[in-house]
Order: structure tokens, then C-alpha cells, then sequence
């Protein structure tokens, strides 16, 4: 009998169904499997065969990042919710007992972070605009509704709620009209970016419906396309060896040769990310278009909390001609409390980072929390009038006078989120809180207030 040898570049999802037929699933322990089959009940499981046969050290796991980042682990659950679970699987409760199990469970896991879905749907005329998000004045997120999965899922991602089915998809949208007709009604939009899940699991024709309508509109305001993905992490083959590789790549040079500038919004966690042949060649193909590459991640327990991985991710991507941008806190959504780590920490990782690079790395923000009021950065740990506090600032505000303004907490040590901190000096609120309650209040939304 032969075997065939599977084509490494033929995508394969990896999920539930066939996790077994996969050969290094004789590597996991039984109970790890089993809580692969329990967790993904709960939170979505999806990776592939590039994650798996090139990313994955099968050597060391369970505690491979690469592993932790796309597999479930037990302690993903809180244990009371494992628990529960694990032993309607193992008396194979209906699927319905088992769906109302997961669903209650999952509505415990905080699925609407930052106010998305209420605060951030603009308005045009009064009717809400299908498919975008607008928080900040410069920059619209579009969504479009076949980009809204990804080419493996991770474990962490906040927008979990989307692929387990519990928020619909009804907000994206099949078209670009809805944007461009916004986009002339708001000249201060400079930026959009395209965003889901990934954009890049769009086969190129598909894509091209949302790029080619925004290229033929004349929209003098629109500078910057940004393409929000993690393909160049999860399947860089998107850009080497699919069928419409050199498509898309052409969509890009048809882009950079409108006279905008198209970014690549690049999600890596960890260094080993950057090391495979085909990331590299797909790193230089998408330069050849004449896009930037920007690159971000969330810092997270059990997967990139150290600071040596930080700064060898960031000085290899400069080397390859990419531009570190943001790290992130961890959202306070899904498998939270296995993630986070306390903001003090997550600062004390990014300085003993940042201080290892070049200046050209130093491009990088963070750690960043995208919280309901904005962007805020972790500045760090500060005296001050002989008080110890914590010294934030809003890397993007819902109100764009907030933008670059230190401001204080009182020092926590294991405070892991905004809403987890009081303001220093005995204060009552933060400087941004009434106003953020008025802009609620009002209505006021990204686009709609006079700017200041
Ligand atoms: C991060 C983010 C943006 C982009 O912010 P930049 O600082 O310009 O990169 C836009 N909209 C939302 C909702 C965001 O979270
Ligand atoms: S690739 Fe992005 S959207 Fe997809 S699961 Fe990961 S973090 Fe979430």
C-alpha cells in the first residue's frame, strides 16, 4: 500500500473531525485530547496543516506557544465550567444539552467587549451603515461578510463570540457602496481598514468587490488601505503558491499605483513565526507590491510573556523590511485568566524589550489596551508628589482631545485591565469619564462631533 504525501501547500483546516487522523495527534496525552474535544465545545478550535506540521514544536508540547495559540487547553475553561462539560461529553449528552450548556457558559466569558457593537456602527442619514465600525476620526473598519473567519483561529482572539455563532454576522457587509458613500460625508477619514476575522481567506475575486470600487470612487479624503490579517502567520501560501496569489499581489500594485498607501496590519505572536521559507517569501512578494507591512500581537501568558521573544520578534522584523507597530494587552473576553497578565508586568516586558532594539524597532506602541474609551497605553510606573502611580496615556480616544495626555492611576500591581484601576490622588473619576458618559448619552459618535 502507498501513502500519499499530502501536499504541504494544499490548505487542510485541522478541527474536531479530523483531529484525529492527524499523526502527531498520538503525541497528545489522552487527557490533553479530551480537552481539546471538551474545551472546543465552549470556545471555537480551528488550525491547519501549515500550524501544525511547520509552526508547532510537537516536542514540547502542551507548553508550545504555537500549540497553546491555536489548540484548547483544559485551563482555558474556568473549572467549575470544564467540569460541567467534560462530563456531559462523556455521557454523551444531545447536542442540544450540550449547545444550552456552552451557550450559558460562554455568556459568562464578558462576548461584547469595549461596547463594539453598541457604540462604534456609524450612522449616514440617520440609518446605520452595514459592515463598518468607526471609534476613531481617522480610520473606518470595514468588515466585509466573507472575510469574517480565519485561516486557523487563536485561542485568545476577542472576537470568539463571531465564530461559535453566537453573534451573527448580520453587521458585515457583501459590498463597499455603504463605505463609500460615508467616506464622501466624512472628510476627516483617512485610513480604511479591512478587517474580519481575516480578509485574506477571501479567494481575490471576492476581495477585489470591496478594492475595486473604493480605487474607481473619488474619495481625495482616502489615504491609507489597511488590510487587517494573520495569514502571513497562519498561511502565508496565500501569498506564494495559491491559485490567486499573484492576483491578489496584483490587487495590491493596483492599490500602491492609485497614489494610497496600502498597509498590511500583520498579527505575529511569536518569532517563530517569522522563520519559515514560505512567510519569508510571502513577506517578499508582498513588498515587491510596494506595501508596508506593520505588525502587531497581544502580549499573553503561556504564549509570548517574556521579553527576549519580544525583542528578537521585533529586530527580525525589521531586518525583513517589516515595521513593528503595536502590542496589545490581552482583551478581558473568553479564556481571559489564562492569558493575562497584570499591566505592570506586561510594561515591565515591553521596556525589557524595547531597550534590546534599534531605534528603527522603537516604531512599536504598547502595551496597549483597547478599551471602551480607546486606546490607552501603559507609560509605567512613576512617582509622583511622593505617591507611587501607574501613568497612562490615550494612544487613540473616542474623543480625539484625550490623544497623548498622561494621566494617573493609583498603583496596582495586579490590576490586568482599565476598569480595574482608580485614579490617583484620591480622585473620583478619570479626566475622560464624563465626557465618554456624555458622548454615550448624546449619541456622539466617531464622525458626528464637531472636532475640536
Ligand atoms: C486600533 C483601532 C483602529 C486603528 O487605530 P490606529 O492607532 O490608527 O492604528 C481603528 N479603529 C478601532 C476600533 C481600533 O481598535
Ligand atoms: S487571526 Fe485574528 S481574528 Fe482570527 S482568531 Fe486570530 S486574532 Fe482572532
Amino acid at each position: 500500500m502507498t501513502t500519499a504525501i499530502p501536499d504541504p501547500t494544499r490548505y487542510q483546516a485541522v478541527t474536531l473531525h479530523n483531529i484525529n487522523a492527524l499523526p502527531q495527534a498520538e503525541l497528545l496525552a489522552k487527557d490533553e485530547r479530551f480537552a481539546i474535544d471538551v474545551v472546543s465545545r465552549v470556545l471555537p478550535f480551528k488550525t491547519n496543516n501549515y500550524v501544525v506540521n511547520e509552526l508547532i514544536n510537537w516536542d514540547d508540547v502542551p507548553n508550545d506557544p504555537i500549540f497553546t495559540l491555536t489548540f484548547p487547553q483544559a485551563d482555558m475553561l474556568r473549572s467549575e465550567h470544564f467540569s460541567e462539560m467534560a462530563s456531559l461529553v462523556k455521557r454523551e449528552a444531545p447536542r442540544a444539552e450540550i449547545e444550552e450548556a456552552a451557550n450559558r457558559i460562554r455568556l459568562t466569558l464578558n462576548p461584547h467587549p469595549a461596547g463594539q457593537l453598541e457604540h462604534n456602527v456609524p450612522t449616514l442619514y440617520d440609518e446605520q451603515v452595514e459592515g463598518l465600525q468607526h471609534k476613531y476620526e481617522e480610520t473606518v473598519l470595514l468588515f466585509p461578510s466573507n472575510g469574517q473567519t480565519c485561516h486557523a483561529y487563536c485561542t485568545f482572539c476577542f472576537r470568539w463570540p463571531q465564530f461559535v455563532g453566537i453573534d451573527d454576522l448580520k453587521f458585515a457587509t457583501k459590498q463597499a457602496e455603504g463605505l463609500i458613500d460615508y467616506l464622501r460625508e466624512r472628510p476627516r477619514v483617512s485610513d480604511v481598514l479591512i478587517t474580519g476575522g481575516d480578509p485574506m481567506v477571501m479567494k481575490t475575486r471576492r476581495f477585489r468587490q470591496y478594492i475595486d470600487p473604493i480605487l474607481e470612487a473619488d474619495l481625495p479624503n482616502l489615504q491609507t488601505i489597511r488590510i487587517g490579517t494573520k495569514a502571513l502567520g497562519y498561511w502565508p501560501y496565500r501569498f506564494t503558491t495559491d491559485g490567486d496569489a499573484g492576483e491578489m499581489l496584483d490587487l495590491f500594485r493596483r492599490v500602491t499605483a492609485s497614489g494610497r498607501h496600502l498597509s498590511i496590519m500583520a498579527h505575529f505572536n511569536h518569532p517563530r513565526e517569522l522563520e519559515t521559507p514560505a512567510v519569508r517569501e510571502a513577506t517578499e512578494r508582498i513588498r515587491e507590491t510596494g506595501a508596508q507591512i506593520r505588525t502587531q500581537s497581544p502580549i499573553m501568558r503561556n504564549i509570548n510573556d517574556n521579553a527576549d521573544d519580544w525583542a528578537s520578534m521585533w529586530r527580525e522584523q525589521v531586518r525583513i523590511g517589516m515595521i513593528p507597530y503595536y502590542m496589545f494587552v490581552a482583551r478581558d473576553t473568553g479564556a481571559k485568566h489564562f492569558f493575562e497578565i497584570p499591566l505592570v508586568r506586561a510594561w515591565s516586558i515591553f521596556r525589557d524589550a524595547y531597550d534590546q532594539v534599534s531605534g528603527l524597532a522603537r516604531t512599536v506602541r504598547g502595551p496597549s489596551m483597547s478599551a471602551e474609551p480607546g486606546k490607552v497605553g501603559v507609560l509605567g510606573p512613576a512617582e509622583v508628589a511622593g505617591q507611587k502611580v501607574l501613568t497612562l496615556t490615550f494612544l487613540q480616544g473616542r474623543d480625539p482631545a484625550w490623544v497623548a495626555r498622561p494621566f494617573f492611576a493609583q498603583y496596582d500591581e495586579s490590576a490586568t485591565w482599565l476598569n480595574e484601576l482608580r485614579p490617583a490622588f484620591g480622585e473620583e473619576k478619570f479626566f475622560f469619564e464624563d465626557e465618554l458618559e456624555r458622548r454615550y448619552r448624546e449619541g456622539i459618535a466617531a464622525g458626528t462631533a464637531g472636532s475640536h
